[in-house]
């Protein structure tokens, strides 16, 4: 196994975690999970939660959650997000506020949009493109798509039917 072989088993090893946290809300399955890429060690690892608070958004949450369990001394530049959906342009901004120097995800945007998911469609790209100064994010996606996609389908199936009911 090569370098490059190695590094895409440890992606996908890390987003499999990502959908594990993501199942906990399977109406909003966004799970993320932040590494120390240097220790390899999980830091963080959050689900949305915007049933409780709009904008808890799962790549939010997983900032604050690390700030909170390691107060407020985390070594950032070492870390990597892992998110099973791109992020929105509100937690892409946090992430580059942050300094997270990588973000690996799942569903694009657009298929999420595709989907019927509301959204805000200013893709990740183009947030890392408007960032200046020492503002900067590597940009992994469509780690391990296929499930991400199929969490987010059945998501919006949930929804519909529960819509439907009425309820
Ligand atoms: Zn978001």
């Amino acid at each position: 196994m090569n370098q490059e072989e190695r590094v895409v088993l440890e992606h996908r090893g890390y987003m499999k975690q990502a959908i594990e946290i993501a199942c906990q809300n399977l109406q909003r399955p966004f799970g993320a999970l932040l590494v120390d890429s240097v220790e390899g060690e999980v830091i963080a690892s959050a689900v949305n939660r915007s049933y409780r608070n709009p904008v808890a958004h799962s790549e939010l949450e997983v900032i604050h959650k690390a700030v909170e369990q390691n107060a407020g001394d985390v070594a950032w530049q070492n870390t990597v997000m892992y998110v099973t959906a791109e992020p929105c342009p509100m937690c892409m901004a946090g992430i580059l506020w942050t300094g997270i120097p990588k973000v690996v995800y799942g569903s694009t945007m657009m298929t999420l949009k595709e989907m019927g998911y509301r959204h805000i469609a200013v893709p990740a790209t183009q947030m890392t493109a408007a960032a200046t100064g020492n503002l900067s994010c590597e940009l992994i996606g469509g780690v391990l798509e296929t499930d991400c996609d199929a969490l987010f389908a059945a998501a919006m199936k949930l929804e519909r039917k529960s819509r439907g009911a009425g309820i």
